[in-house]
């Protein structure tokens, strides 16, 4: 089918406005009508390169947060499917190793790429992916709305109940509190009936932190950052800022029996530790990638409960995207950003 929207021509340039051509879902896969697209930090660092910059991949659509509905059906799809409304899973897994099996998609073992990278995406206003790759969701969220569920909600639930176990009692600091993953991590953590302090810059990002009931602290001098709430130490402390001196505040500020998490990494940044230390007091460091297919339904629950509540400080309609994508890069966008292709 003949479509507009964006392509991206060259890693590390913005996307064009194009008219292009979709190719008809192959075995496997499915068709469908996008009615917004998350617009956040991953979605640059993609169209940067950082997942995948090979000229071969050219032109790709960008964009993974996807909510839409199924149009058509490829070979081998059961056509009922049709209709169907859902939600973008970002790895493109393969579904059948032994880790995806155990629902853990995220460490497959063939892993192909990603969603919006190694294959177009939610910028434009029809995708064909592999049907693996589509969750259901439900009727009742509003689409902009459901736009944080695949990536700044799933994310959280990964990290908090999978990898940190977080439950009652539990004080947890979150690093970057209030940015698009940020925001959403706090109410995760909140949802799981932890205490939680938010560490972030700048007085209005401080003032969204103290709105999702978190105690906020100013952490540009992460000298001057006390955790008074928590007696000066956390149990769990969710680094999604992943600088050396992040890093290293976090892992002196660990609790007895305490965990840093990291999801946000780049590339040769280390971490000085003191073994001993984590001996004596049974501290552990925590990788933490992406999320499950189930997490991702249970992203969805969560927000349909109102547990979490999503927070898209801005939403455009097509050709307006670079706009979003400025507001991104200067730090003041509130939340996730959300490309709106149907009318609401
Ligand atoms: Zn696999």
């Amino acid at each position: 089918m003949e479509i507009e929207g964006y392509r991206l021509h060259r890693w590390g340039d913005a996307p064009r406005w194009d008219a292009f051509s979709l190719p008809d879902p192959g075995r496997g896969e499915v068709l469908i009508q996008v009615e917004a697209c998350g617009v956040g930090l991953t979605v640059l660092n993609c169209m940067n390169g950082a997942l995948g910059d090979s000229p071969d991949l050219l032109p790709v659509t960008p964009g993974h947060e996807v909510v839409g509905r199924i149009v058509a059906v490829g070979e081998g799809v059961d056509s009922r499917a049709i209709g169907d409304r859902v939600i973008a899973y970002f790895y493109l897994s393969c579904f059948r190793c032994r880790w995806c099996l155990a629902g853990r998609e995220s460490r497959c073992e063939n892993l192909r790429g990603w969603y919006g990278v190694h294959r177009g995406g939610g910028y434009a206003p029809f995708s064909v992916l592999p049907e693996g790759n589509t969750v259901p969701l439900s009727e009742s969220i509003p689409a902009v709305q459901a736009t944080v569920i695949p990536d700044a909600v799933a994310t959280p639930v990964h990290v908090c109940r999978t990898r940190l176990g977080l439950g009652p009692g539990d004080r947890v600091a979150v690093i970057g509190a209030g940015g698009g993953v940020g925001v959403h991590m706090v109410q995760v953590a909140a949802a799981c009936g932890a205490s939680v302090i938010g560490l972030e810059r700048g007085d209005e990002k401080l003032a969204l932190v103290e709105g999702f009931g978190a105690v906020a602290e100013d952490s540009s001098d992460f000298d001057a950052v006390t955790l008074k709430d928590f007696d000066g130490r956390a149990d769990a402390i969710i680094d999604l800022v992943g600088t050396r001196d992040s890093l290293t505040w976090s892992v002196s500020r660990l609790a007895t029996g305490g965990r840093v998490c990291l999801l946000t990494t780049f590339r040769g940044v280390e971490l000085p530790v003191q073994p001993r230390e984590f001996v004596f007091r049974e501290m552990s460091i925590v990788g933490s990638r992406y999320a499950s297919r189930a997490e991702l339904l249970e992203a969805a629950a969560m927000v349909e409960r109102g547990e979490v509540r999503p927070v898209v400080g801005v939403s455009s309609g097509p050709r307006e995207v670079e706009s979003i994508h400025d507001l991104l890069r200067s730090g003041s966008l509130e939340g996730r950003g959300a490309l709106v292709w149907e009318s609401q």
